[in-house]
């Protein structure tokens, strides 16, 4: 199925929230992406140049088979399709300096290639909230997440953004960043998975 709508969310891990200086509270940042911003499993992602630094963020990502509008929580899992691993990839200075004039965020998160996807894996009723994912760079580990520590559930993010928009067939949820973001550069490799299984694998073109 073809990405439709790139929806985010900001603020799912409270470590993450942490990590960042903020404190966590009782609500979840949504943000989208424009659907340009996908780079299929195996193409290179090209970084801005002179932007500043940009961090990677695993996340777990979800695709729908449509859904609607004002979707229940009980019935919201319905409408998932597929899963898979993406990389959030963020220009964190350019976001720092966003977030001080409270400007959005576009600029940040939403340029060519900022968001590489793994291969999906079709949704069988697995448990959402019992996934296991890690993100290595250059062999390092960098993050390891459990989708048991969101704190707002595949099922709760489905109904808060059917309240704003009908979901369809194709949209996806980057559906939080665990903690451990840090910077990659031109010519690194990185390689995420969900429970041991590689699911993305993602080379940064070298520098021009
Ligand atoms: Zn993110």
């Amino acid at each position: 199925m073809k990405v439709n709508r790139i929806f985010c969310i900001g603020r799912n891990y409270a470590e993450h929230i942490r990590e960042l200086g903020n404190t966590p509270d009782d609500a979840c940042v949504v943000f989208m992406k424009p659907a340009s911003c996908v780079v299929a499993a195996g193409a290179p992602v090209v970084l801005p140049r002179g932007r500043g630094s940009v961090h990677h963020e695993t996340e777990l990502v979800v695709m729908l088979a449509g859904g609607g509008a004002d979707i229940p929580v009980e019935r919201a899992l319905q409408n998932v399709a597929a899963l898979t691993l993406g990389l959030d990839l963020t220009l964190r200075d350019l976001q720092n300096e966003l977030k001080k004039k409270g400007a959005p965020w576009e600029l940040c998160k939403s340029f060519d290639g900022a968001a590489p996807l793994g291969g999906w894996i079709p949704y069988a009723g697995q448990d959402l909230q019992a996934i296991e994912f890690s993100c290595e760079v250059n062999g390092a580990r960098r993050q390891s997440g459990r989708s048991a520590d969101m704190l707002f559930p595949v099922a709760r993010l489905i109904h808060i953004l059917s309240r704003s928009w009908a979901l369809a067939p194709g949209d996806i949820i980057f559906t939080g960043t665990p903690a451990g973001v840090g910077p990659v550069k031109a010519g690194d490799e990185l390689l995420a998975g969900i429970d041991g299984v590689t699911e993305l694998k993602v080379k940064i073109a070298p520098a021009l």
